[in-house]
């Protein structure tokens, strides 16, 4: 007798099931009738794909024949922290924390032209290497930004340049460089003055909505294109479509919502987070109409399940990056930058801008590299193992002790944006083609 594969999930809307590989994204969308059929008398096809399956399918061997092998182990993202300093203080920040923070430390020109040089000899030239500046508030190191972006170029380095900022400083000058070298820029911003300002204050306590929004609207007046990182926390639960009004106006078409950040200051319940997915979900229903790209959460895995690709890795620190800090301290991920809370235990900041040898050969590299849920049989099981990408490998270390342990933030998420992915695809696509 035929069965349906264990690796299929199947998910029912409005008399339609979609059956769904959950190893190689395969998705088929039948009615009931014809559902009852393929189990009766399934035709080649099915068999072939392998959604119906005969009594003799050995699940492990399809497991391993559809498990991702991965070739290119090179580095493809190297953050530069500039600077422990900010002129805000967001109550969500996890550099807060930070040990540098409090010396107020700022890179120097030798630091960074140590770190260019460690980074030259670890990239691949035939690849594009993203340079991410970072901190604290990066443009409060401006010199060093200037030297490393002129350095880079001068030494024909193959690399783009991406700054994560509170859009608090702006000038012609600031202005002219991002777009002499094109600079992607992400501006944090939570929401309206009401919402962001609970979370996003300066140092003299006074909200930044303000600032923000002139500094958006000068990039804007000056044709530079940037994105808008939202974070989601306490303060904008249940709002997330308040974003979107700001995003139109300034024509705005890239955004991403950033995960809770918890430190300490910020706790959210489970019922919270269960309140803050739905309400997720409702904002990207929005988004998608008004063809804005998210690509943090939906984007990025809307796209793999289009192409079929899998998307197994959610962030480059899976073996692909490196974070140098202000005092040439390098690390694998800019969110362990070593802080108070974490400095007797491991923080995977195990060697310096000196270092000299191949860092994708570190034990901690290969470790993260091989950090897929294709590897944790926690995942196997999961209908969203081939889009979820592990999440936050900083979240399961900070919270478990353990980057093998399961990320709870993306896990609770994952699990819903599966089925959204399925039938915005369906409603969008699939609907009208195939006269449903
Ligand atoms: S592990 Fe988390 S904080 Fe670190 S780079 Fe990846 S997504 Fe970012
Ligand atoms: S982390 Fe959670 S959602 Fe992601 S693949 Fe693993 S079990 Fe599934």
């Amino acid at each position: 007798m035929y069965r349906i594969n264990p690796f299929i999930r199947i998910y029912e809307h409005e008399k339609v099931k979609a059956l769904f590989n959950t190893l190689n994204l395969k998705t088929l969308y039948i009615s009931q009738e014809m559902y009852e059929k393929i189990l009766r008398e399934p035709d080649k096809q099915l068999l072939e794909e392998k959604f119906v399956v005969n009594p003799n399918f050995n699940a492990l061997d399809y497991f391993n024949e559809c498990y991702p092998r991965q070739n290119d182990n090179s580095i493809s993202v190297a953050y530069f922290l500039l600077t422990s300093i900010c002129n805000f203080k967001c109550k969500y920040c996890f550099v807060e924390s930070r040990i540098e923070k409090h010396d107020n430390a700022l890179m120097s020109k030798e630091t960074a032209e140590k770190g260019i040089q460690l980074l030259k000899r670890n990239v691949n030239q035939d690849n594009q290497t993203t340079i991410i500046f970072y901190g604290g508030e990066p443009f409060l190191n401006f010199e060093v930004m200037k030297y490393v972006v002129n350095r880079t170029l001068q030494l024909k380095m193959n690399v783009k340049f991406n700054v994560v900022t509170n859009g608090s400083i702006i000038n012609q000058e600031i202005i002219d460089f991002i777009k002499e070298n094109r600079m992607e820029v992400g501006i944090s911003l939570d929401g309206t003055e009401k919402t962001n300002d609970q979370m996003r204050i300066d140092n003299n306590n006074k909200g930044t909505y303000k600032k923000i929004v002139s500094t958006i609207s000068e990039l804007h007046k000056n044709g530079i294109n940037h994105g808008i990182s939202c974070t989601i926390s306490t303060h904008n639960l249940g709002k997330l479509d308040e974003i979107i009004p700001i995003l139109e106006q300034f024509n705005i078409r890239g955004m991403g919502y950033n995960l809770p950040a918890e430190n300490g200051n910020i706790v959210i319940s489970e019922d919270e987070k269960q309140a803050m997915v739905k309400n997720l979900l409702e904002a990207e229903d929005i988004i998608f109409e008004k063809r804005i790209f998210e690509d943090r959460v939906i984007n990025r895995r809307l796209k793999s399940f289009v192409e079929k690709k899998k998307w197994i890795k959610d962030c480059a620190g899976y073996g692909h990056q490196i974070a140098i800090t202000p005092k040439g301290q390098v690390g694998i991920c800019h969110g362990l930058w070593p802080d108070e809370i974490n400095q007797k235990e491991n923080t995977y900041y195990e060697f310096d801008v000196n270092y000299d040898g191949k860092i994708t050969d570190h034990p901690i590299w290969q470790e993260w590299f091989n950090r897929t849920p294709f590897n944790m049989p926690q995942c196997w099981n999961c209908e969203a193992i081939s889009l979820c990408g592990g999440g936050c490998a900083k979240n399961s270390f900070l919270r478990t002790g353990n980057i093998w342990n399961i990320d709870e933030d993306i896990c609770i998420l994952m699990k819903k944006v599966v089925p959204w992915i399925i039938w915005k695809y369906f409603d969008v696509k699939v609907k009208s083609e195939f006269n449903f």
